[in-house]
């Protein structure tokens, strides 16, 4: 029973439901949830905010506002995204993996 990778970029609905579930509880259930993972402040020194630092990550279901795809911001991605790529914290994910890669390959073609 090998587990398979779950990317969150072909969720079942069920997996997007849970997903949106786990959003909408109330915060303290949301940072106990399974999962969450915690944030790494300290590699977040890059965030100049006034407002308060994340401190744990859950997964983001969202809509992709090309394709109209749902697909799920793994919470382990924002993870790598907001402390290893020091993305900034206002980002969100609107556009799917494919819509994404498309537009990718369309700059690097210029
Ligand atoms: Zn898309």
């Amino acid at each position: 029973m090998g587990k398979k990778l779950n990317t969150g970029r072909n969720p079942s609905t069920k997996e997007f439901l849970e997903a949106e579930r786990v959003l909408s509880l109330h915060p303290l259930q949301r940072k106990t949830h399974p999962s969450a993972i915690p944030a790494d402040v300290a590699k977040l020194d890059h965030i100049n905010t006034y407002g308060s630092l994340p401190e744990y990550y859950v997964d983001q279901p969202f809509t992709c506002r090309q394709c109209g795809k749902h697909e799920i911001w793994k919470a382990k991605d924002q993870k790598w995204y907001y402390e290893e790529a020091k993305g900034h914290i206002d980002a969100i994910a609107i556009e799917c993996h494919a819509c994404r890669s498309r537009k990718k390959d369309r700059h690097n073609s210029i």
